[in-house]
């Protein structure tokens, strides 16, 4: 799959996709919005197209492109992640391995993905080289709590405790210990805006996207690549460090900075 548009630098490649997910339903994504952490996120990491391989790609300026989802819980079932779930019912700890069939990428991001926040940051693991230009979708995705439970049934293969997020050194304010070995809390804690400056491709129009809210510091967006093309005419709206203005239509491709 390639994703280009929606202001991305170039064509992207996609590599793989994972899932960040917590122990509880109130934390697990290593996005938050508007302060609010979701109990799941996908990320699909995208290399540019002109490099050969990620490996080459990794360290590279505009090198990768991540496109985040997040998920919220629901009573019925997401078809697009069944195919997921069936295949973990076979999977019981770290380092197994099972064929899954039927996946569609493109079922498990939001319909319209003209809506979503874009930041340039880094990898969210080791060695979180800042070469990600990270585009989270503002619409969460559902996710039911038996397909959920499937992620967090998962035990690590070599029994330590799932206690990364909770590094003292690191100031982690991670998810809860575990005591009982199962692979949950795998996201990084929110990092310091610093000076990065958070676009959103659609207007500060509604409560959820309140520049004040925005404006309150420790915050990660969230970011995902797109499909080719639906983005290509999409408005920008830019935030500089908790400062942000107003964008509402027909923007240039590439945005326009509003500080
Ligand atoms: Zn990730």
């Amino acid at each position: 799959m390639f994703v280009e548009g929606g202001g991305l630098p170039g064509r992207y490649r996609t590599a793989e996709f994972h899932f960040h997910w917590g122990s509880r339903d109130d934390t697990g994504s290593e996005h938050a919005i508007e302060g609010v952490k979701y109990p799941l996120e996908m990320h699909v990491v995208n290399y540019a197209a002109r490099y050969d391989t990620l490996t080459e790609a990794v360290d590279q300026d505009d090198g990768l492109a991540v496109l985040g989802v997040l998920f919220q819980i629901s009573d019925r079932d997401n078809p697009a992640f069944e195919p997921l779930a069936e295949s973990l019912q076979y999977i019981h700890k770290a380092g197994e391995f099972q064929m899954v069939g039927g996946v569609r990428l493109r079922s498990l991001l939001p319909k319209d993905t003209s809506r979503f926040y874009r930041y340039s940051g880094s990898l969210t693991t080791p060695k979180c080289f800042e070469t990600v230009t990270w585009t989270i979708f503002e619409e969460p995705q559902k996710i039911s709590a038996r397909q959920l439970a499937r992620l967090r049934d998962l035990l690590h293969e070599d029994g330590h405790y799932s206690d990364v997020t909770n590094d003292p050194k690191s100031g982690s304010v991670g998810g809860a210990h575990n005591a009982h070995n199962y692979l949950v809390d795998n996201w990084r804690p929110l990092q310091a805006l610093h000076s990065r400056i958070i676009k959103q491709s659609f207007p500060f129009a509604s409560p959820r996207t309140d520049p004040m809210a925005l404006r309150k510091g420790r915050r990660q967006i969230i970011s995902v690549p797109q499909v080719p093309g639906l983005l290509d005419n999409m408005a920008l709206g830019m935030q500089r460090s908790g400062t942000l203005g107003y964008h509402n239509a027909g923007a240039s491709p590439q945005g326009r900075q509003l500080i």
